[in-house]
């Protein structure tokens, strides 16, 4: 499997440049390729073949296109075999029923990127100013540029590595995503799996997780940025439209953006590689039959978009970490006592449940998710064993974490917390 890990890059003004300069010239070449693959018959060969043949013609546009020997190779060739991905994804669309033309002249705001292949770059995790990494680029603008690079998390040595994206985004800072190829970890069998090391997620609009070892995870706090950004397009719909005003305070207003979004995504695999490391396998409601069961549905549709994403990204993380993720049957699980099985119907504002049959008690998503731990056992088809663990909950005490503590310590975890204060 392959996975893209990204990075923010700190570049010098000088190299900041020579980024910049490698993206237009690569915009220019993928323009003139396109360009001269348009004239070539549909009929001349697949679309593999219609590419490469531009693509071979790199070395005779060397000759009279001076700049292109200020690039890379591997970046040049990447640059033209993207007409072939291009081609590829706007079929995809059509097949989705979409109404699109033929590829398109790309515009320098619309062409952000490029990628170098298999070689062509060196990492040095330590060397940079700050703690910080060096990325080396070779032939960016004609030079090795030592690029310095923030290494948040760790990443695989050199030889996984089979190619360098290098990326512009609209706020104008600079990252890297480096694509590796990574031996998949095995699953445990489930034969050998024990109830304890699987646990249930229930997804609340209050709180973001409760599990069933009793921890509540709180959603992450964004009404500063919230605030912030009404301010900053507040701003900017006072700007005259395409000044040189209006296009700073634009991209104020990407940065809020950027920012909120990178700290959501942070928070989400940062919880995921908790779950997916600590258990050997994690339960979830299944979101696409749970269709809208609960009233204050504008919360609930907001909220269920942040746990379908955080679903995807704990399925990523279960394959790299080798950990079963099981989506399970919605229906029911508040409802439902985890114990007896008898359903009570409560309205969203209850906080408890309180069984009114054998008289379990205690948190309503707690219960929730432990009747989502029940239920992925028996989908995935784990023994239980005679204790269950509907019996142990009630004597444990519930640990209330907040997001920011996840953001600062990449855990809900007890010990860690401690730690870190
Ligand atoms: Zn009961």
């Amino acid at each position: 499997m392959t996975y893209s890990p990204r990075y923010r890059l700190f570049p010098t003004t000088e190299q900041r440049e020579a980024l910049d300069w490698t993206r237009d010239t690569v915009r220019q070449l993928y323009n003139h390729a396109l360009s001269e693959f348009n004239d070539i018959p549909e009929n001349a060969g697949t679309l593999r073949q219609r590419v490469w043949q531009i693509r071979d013609t790199i070395p005779d546009l060397k000759e009279w296109w001076s700049d292109l020997n200020n690039v890379y190779s591997t970046v040049l060739q990447k640059a033209v075999e993207r007409i072939r991905d291009n081609i590829n994804n706007l079929g995809k669309l059509k097949d989705a029923g979409y109404n699109v033309g033929s590829l398109n002249w790309k515009a320098p705001r619309e062409f952000r990127s490029f990628t170098y292949r298999q070689s062509g770059f060196e990492l040095d995790k330590k060397s940079g100013p700050n703690g910080r990494g060096i990325l080396t680029l070779k032939k960016l603008n004609g030079e090795n540029r030592e690029i310095p690079i923030r290494l948040h998390r760790d990443l695989p040595d050199h030889d996984s590595v089979r190619e360098v994206t290098l990326k512009k985004e609209p706020t104008g800072a600079w990252y890297v995503s480096f694509c590796i190829e990574t031996d998949q970890p095995d699953k445990p069998d489930v034969d050998t799996i024990e109830t304890e090391d699987c646990v249930g997620l229930d997804f609340g609009v209050l709180n973001f997780i409760y599990d069933s070892d009793g921890r509540s995870v709180s959603r992450l706090d964004l009404s500063s940025d919230r605030k912030r950004l009404q301010r900053e397009q507040h701003s900017l719909s006072r700007k005259e439209h395409g000044s040189n005003n209006w296009e700073k305070q634009r991209q104020r207003v990407a940065e809020v953006h950027a920012r909120m979004s990178n700290k959501k995504r942070d928070f989400k695999h940062k919880l995921a590689h908790f779950y997916t490391t600590e258990y050997d396998a994690v339960f979830v409601e299944d979101l696409n039959v749970k269709g809208m069961l609960e009233s204050q549905q504008n919360a609930r549709n907001k909220a269920e978009v942040g746990w379908r994403d955080f679903i995807s990204i704990l399925e990523h993380h279960g394959e790299k970490n080798g950990c079963h993720i099981v989506q399970v049957p919605p229906e029911g699980t508040t409802k439902e006592c985890a114990r007896c099985g008898v359903e009570s119907k409560k309205p969203l504002w209850v906080r408890e449940h309180s069984c009114p049959s054998c008289g379990f008690t205690l948190d309503r998503d707690f219960n929730a998710s432990l009747n989502v731990l029940s239920r992925g056992l028996d989908e995935l088809g784990v023994v239980h064993s005679e204790v269950t663990p509907v019996e142990t909950a009630a004597a444990v005490d519930t640990l209330e974490v907040s997001a920011s503590r996840v953001v600062e310590t990449g855990s809900p975890c007890l010990k860690e917390a401690a730690v870190g204060g």
